[in-house]
């Protein structure tokens, strides 16, 4: 039972008590706050917002109060119904809207939902803006229009099929090269939108395609979060299927883990790492991931002679970023790439179809493209601490420790060193501190990560 109302939009679990829970009332009342907040930037103009939400079990539910608080509040309603994040995104850009909202809780399990806010350029809202979408939800001086002015609902039409076109149609996507390989690919999408969204893309690419949890119902075959523990059943299917690769997207397809042909994973954070690769052998220009992410894009990055920029954590920050630095790829390390050719945001589908293309170019297995990467391994931990420890604190003595070291405040503290790096965040939700440790082995990665849980707890008095 929790909502949590962010920045980034509101959270939450459904059923249970208003104000608690993502129930009825509270979205009605961020929707309205989201639609003033849209409508403070538009003078009097009629606004069209775009609606798209993934295949979990409350979607419709949490759809058709929002359409119709929309309706009600004289905006007009763009309607995508069961679509990809990316594909929301990419619909308010192809139907000009004024913005749009996203009905998805991405990997967080079935009892999960959430509305996620774009502008009109199919982006996230920042910091300051969903600020003030906080700030509108908590008034209620809200004046409706009359019957004559309320909205309409002006399209219910599947817009999958048109994004999966503007990806395919992208200057470094060469379909036919795709099909000439006829890859066997085994899909696992988790019973989402992904599971319609990803095996049709890869027909278009001349791929068989071996479905597994491709039933759009929401009932998530496992956690929906693809990490390597999640994904047992996908690396038995490939071996016995003897497919080329396997594709794994989460509940609304911002992220993408690819696993070998011998069912080992590729590894979500090489993902971005050989799309990249690719990108920049085609592409001058940089390159751009958050803090938390592998090391191995600066390493590829540098080898094209170009730079690599981080960013705090957060995909709106990533792409702050990468405008600022003039990225032409760049992402997330979780699975997450950005193409701003297409669009500034996470997008497996175009992740998949460049993947392919040059996995095809290199005309090796994948295994054999995983080997021309740095080899580095990660250790993700958390620490629980207590309300009362003030965990800012416990940073700033992290940091004056370090300070011989290079280190980044711009998001919790990082140090960077040449054996290892270490990233500690705090939760804006929870009294924890999350610990990101990466080196070229497991075992140090785990070390310097048991070093700092270590160190943090004597901090405390733990
Ligand atoms: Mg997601």
């Amino acid at each position: 039972m929790t909502l949590i109302k962010s920045i980034s939009g509101i959270r939450g679990t459904i059923g249970g008590e208003v104000g608690e829970n993502l129930t009825p009332i509270d979205i009605v009342k961020f929707t309205i706050a989201y639609t003033r907040f849209i409508a403070s930037k538009n003078d009097a103009k009629r606004l069209r917002i775009v609606v798209g939400r993934d295949a979990r079990i409350s979607g419709e539910m949490v759809n058709d109060i929002i359409e119709g608080t929309l309706l009600g509040c004289g905006v007009d309603v763009i309607n995508v119904g069961l679509c990809t994040t990316p594909g929301t995104e990419m619909a308010v850009i192809t139907h000009k809207a004024d913005g749009g909202i996203i009905i998805t809780a991405s990997h967080n399990p079935k009892q999960w939902n959430a509305l996620k806010l774009l502008n009109e350029k199919g982006e996230f809202l920042n910091a300051a803006e969903g600020k003030q979408v906080l700030e509108l939800a908590e008034q209620e001086d809200f004046l409706f229009p009359d019957v004559e002015n309320i909205g309409k609902v002006i399209s219910r039409e599947d817009f999958n099929p048109t994004h999966i076109d503007q990806v395919l149609a992208l200057n470094l996507v060469d379909v036919e090269k795709v099909k000439a390989r006829k890859f066997k690919v085994v899909v696992d999408a988790v019973n989402s939108i992904g599971g319609v969204v990803i095996p049709a893309l890869l027909r278009k690419l001349g791929c068989e395609v071996v479905e597994l949890n491709c039933e759009p119902n929401g009932l998530f075959a496992h956690n929906p979060e693809p990490l390597p523990q999640n994904l047992t059943e996908i690396s038995e299917v490939i071996v016995k299927e003897g497919a080329d690769l396997g594709v794994v997207v989460d509940p609304d397809v911002d992220r993408l883990a690819l696993v070998n042909e011998d069912g080992t994973m590729f590894g979500e954070e090489y993902t971005l790492v050989a799309v990249a690769d690719y990108v920049l052998s085609r592409t001058k220009g940089n390159t751009c991931s958050n803090l938390s992410s592998s090391r191995a894009l600066c390493d590829v990055t540098m080898a094209y002679g170009a730079s690599y920029a981080a960013s705090a954590v957060g995909e709106v920050n990533v792409v702050a970023k990468m405008k600022e630095t003039g990225a032409v790829i760049g992402g997330e390390g979780n699975g997450g790439v950005i193409y701003p050719e297409l669009h500034y945001g996470r997008d497996a589908l175009v992740g998949v179809a460049l993947f392919l293309t040059y996995l095809a170019e290199m005309g090796c297995k994948m295994t054999e493209l995983r080997l021309r990467y740095p080899a580095y391994f990660a250790s993700k931990n958390k620490i629980e601490l207590t309300p009362a420890i003030d965990v800012d604190k416990v940073l700033a003595t992290i940091k004056e420790r370090y300070a011989h070291e290079r280190v980044t405040d711009i998001d919790g503290v990082k140090i960077d060193t040449l054996p290892y790096w270490v990233h500690l965040r705090k939760s804006n939700t929870e009294p924890i501190i999350r610990i990101y440790t990466e080196a070229k082995s497991q075992e140090k990665a785990d070390e310097v990560a048991e070093k700092f849980i270590a160190e943090i707890k004597e901090i405390c008095g733990l």
